[in-house]
């Protein structure tokens, strides 16, 4: 019985500690997806709240900051006071959403944190304020190490490998991304084409519609919030949130439903990432994370077409984008323009591979 019981303690212990290392190291994806719905409404909530105020909305307030690159990675509980690392996060998120920087929460601050977005990350990590300033006037950015596309290649080819998540049928989908391909590839010197999804190792460029968790550490979260991410060159994915209200004919504005989101709007962004473009300062810009829904926004305008003709040069024949009104305000942080030692670097996947690293240590 003795010898059964030394036995029997330190498998315990032994399962045990199997158990609680199990639970660290499930990925950050695997976490319950937040419900349906645009979970940042309940910002509106922080109004009036100050620096050194306690409210019980910061944790989440300072989460959102950390999802989109304005908070370091590597925090896990975030206390409920509104100290100075967010004043110095809000800061840095007004200047690059083009924002007053007030260091407060006013209304403007709160509408736009509202609004439904891009899941990639406006501050890409391992990028520096001082890169960031080499833009000068321009309010377009890059990722880290800005990758681009080959010059020898000049035709890119693309396929809606994953359509069946969401409603719209394969036919009308087609050309809402021809059109929005073609907004690209008039203002440079690429070509798109669209290849059979079954074209293997021919496709540079992958659409997908998917739900919550779909396997790359960015889980989508049902209605608004995050609408769609893509990959910085020459990764090539382009996902979207399945559960969208997408309109892919017709006038968004006048849509039944006050969710929709124009899919045209969306997919110009996307593209604007699968080039090699960060998100930009300019609220006019595609490039501009943000979008309300039952708004359209595909034209490219002049900060937009200035940042992908850096990469690729310009189209002739391409027509003068509209003027932006950039101001020669600078914007730190928000990616960077030059070149950094980074291989390939996928947006948020920087902040993901740190936060997984964290979870393992
Ligand atoms: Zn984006
Ligand atoms: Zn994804």
């Amino acid at each position: 019985m003795a010898a059964a019981g030394i036995l029997f303690y330190p498998l315990t212990a032994l399962l045990l500690s199997l158990l609680l290392l199990s639970i660290f190291l499930v990925p950050s994806s695997a976490f319950p997806i937040p419900p349906a719905g645009n979970q940042w409404q309940i910002f509106q909530n922080l109004s009036g709240c100050l620096p050194g105020d306690h409210n019980p909305l910061l944790p989440n307030l300072k989460s959102y900051f950390q999802r989109f690159g304005y908070l370091p990675s590597n925090i896990s509980n975030f206390s409920d006071l509104f100290d100075d690392g967010l004043t110095s996060a809000l800061l840095s998120y007004q200047s690059n959403l083009g924002l007053n920087s007030t260091g407060f929460l006013d209304q403007s601050t709160l509408s736009l944190l509202t609004q439904p977005r891009c899941g990639v990350a406006d501050v890409i990590h391992n990028s520096t304020s001082a890169a960031a300033t080499t833009r000068g006037r321009h309010l377009y950015s890059y990722f880290p190490g800005r990758p681009s596309w080959s010059p020898e290649k000049r035709v890119l080819t693309y396929a809606l490998t994953d359509t069946s998540a969401v409603s719209i049928d394969v036919p009308t989908l087609r050309p809402v991304f021809s059109r929005a391909f073609a907004r690209w590839s008039a203002a440079t010197t690429l070509n798109f084409t669209e290849v059979p999804s079954n074209s293997d190792g021919e496709i540079d460029i992958t659409i997908g519609f998917y739900s919550g968790d779909h396997g790359d550490g960015q889980p989508f979260d049902g209605k608004l919030g995050t609408l769609a991410h893509a990959f910085s060159p020459t990764d090539g994915r382009f996902h979207l949130d399945a559960a969208e209200d997408w309109v892919a004919v017709g006038d968004v504005a006048s849509a039944g439903s006050d969710d929709a989101v124009d899919l045209e709007s969306v997919a110009v962004h996307e593209i604007g990432h699968l080039l090699g473009l960060a998100h930009s300062s300019v609220s006019e810009a595609v490039m501009y994370p943000a979008l309300r829904p039952k708004t359209r926004k595909v034209e490219l305008v002049r900060d937009d077409v200035d940042g992908i003709q850096q990469l690729y040069g310009g189209n002739p024949s391409y027509r003068d984008a509209a003027p932006t009104g950039t101001s020669s305000r600078e914007t730190g942080g928000a990616g960077s323009a030059a070149p950094l030692p980074e291989e390939k670097t996928a947006p948020l996947v920087v902040a993901a591979a740190l936060g997984l690293a964290l979870w393992l240590i």
